[in-house]
């Protein structure tokens, strides 16, 4: 059953049950080592899935749960072993959505989901984009509307001495040293020693269009060189797809009227407000799903301040654009 959470829609199976944990993993073509995030209706539960609850985390599910942070915590045997793929520890998450908490207290049993994408697409955050990758693929889908967060859960290993951010997300780095008074330590993506979140190791969404990043000190400066980038790729003779601010937007409007005559390959989508990381956090998986679907050689992608949600939608879009590093 696919449904709709906050951050973006699941893909969700009886975590106790382990065929139904593995038919996740063959619907989306996602490797067996990369592991599942249980889902909750409820904080209370968290006692029944896993091992036991590190001191750092319980400040942590007070202040962000019911909400956009996963947690990592030694396992309980009930889980089904395809749920962590083989590791000692389950990811554990409360949606604030309220059709999530419907579906998951109806339920009535911990409902392991990744997202419910096909491996290697961007997260679904609205209902047709679930539908593009499942239809016929899977019994149902509850469409909650579009997600309000639009990027995936922050995850958080706390099993150690210190917490290890292993994904960024809507709860940020600062927010969680504020609430148990620990500085989290970042993981690196690749790079050496033991993968701590199988995810990190997999090459995230690339779109089939070379992605090309705005970059600049100032957000006007961002505006500018995304601006600039496009006027490049056009004069290249290549069609591009934009995801800027308006004022980006308004520049390269201007551009496209200073040489009306000639061909106009771009499409262009807004985020709003130039530092409006939450909007263009919600907006990034569609834009790159309708940008890649409309055939441009290019995408051209705004930067932001890696701040507050600015943080997790730089990591997302990096991602993107790094697309033979093989990640
Ligand atoms: P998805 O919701 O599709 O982004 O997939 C769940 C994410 O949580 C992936 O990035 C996983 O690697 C990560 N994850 C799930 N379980 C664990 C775990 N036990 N330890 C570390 N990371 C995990
Ligand atoms: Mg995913």
């Amino acid at each position: 059953v696919a449904f709709s959470t906050e951050t973006v829609y699941g893909l969700g199976a009886n975590a106790l049950d382990e065929q139904a944990v593995l038919s996740i993993y063959e619907v989306k073509g996602r490797p067996g080592d990369n592991p599942l995030i249980v889902h909750l209706a409820h904080t209370g539960l968290i006692p029944t899935v896993v091992a036991d609850i590190p001191p750092m985390a319980v400040p942590l599910i007070e202040r962000f749960m019911p909400g956009p942070l996963t947690l990592v915590m030694r396992r309980a045997p009930s889980i089904a072993s395809a749920v962590s793929a083989g590791l000692d520890t389950v990811a554990v998450r409360c949606p604030s959505h309220p059709v999530a908490q419907a579906f998951l207290s109806m339920a009535g049993v911990p409902v392991a989901a990744p997202s419910a994408n096909l491996s290697g697409r961007p997260s679904p955050t609205q209902v047709r984009h679930v539908l593009e990758d499942m239809e016929g693929k899977i019994p149902f889908v509850i469409d909650g509307g579009a997600c309000e967060v639009g990027l995936e859960s922050t995850v958080l290993d706390v099993t150690g001495d210190v917490p290890v951010l292993l994904r960024p997300g809507a709860v940020t780095a600062d927010q969680i040293r504020e609430a148990c008074g620990l500085i989290p330590r970042v993981a690196k993506g690749t790079g050496q020693g033991p993968v701590r979140s199988p995810g990190m190791k997999y090459r995230h969404y690339a779109p089939r269009a070379t992605v090309l990043v705005g970059i600049g000190r100032s957000l006007a400066a961002r505006a500018r060189h995304t601006a600039e980038l496009v006027q490049e790729e056009v004069a290249a003779g290549r069609s591009v797809g934009v995801f800027a601010s308006s004022k980006a937007i308004l520049l390269i409007k201007e551009m496209q009227k200073a040489a009306p005559n000639e061909n106009w390959p771009v499409r262009l989508v807004s985020y709003g407000e130039l530092d409006d990381s939450v909007q263009a956090s919600a907006r990034l998986f569609d834009a790159f799903r309708t940008l890649d679907a409309s055939g441009v050689d290019r995408i051209v992608v705004q930067s932001l301040p890696e701040k507050g949600m600015g943080a997790a939608y730089m990591n997302r879009v990096r991602k993107a654009s790094a697309q033979k590093t093989g990640e």
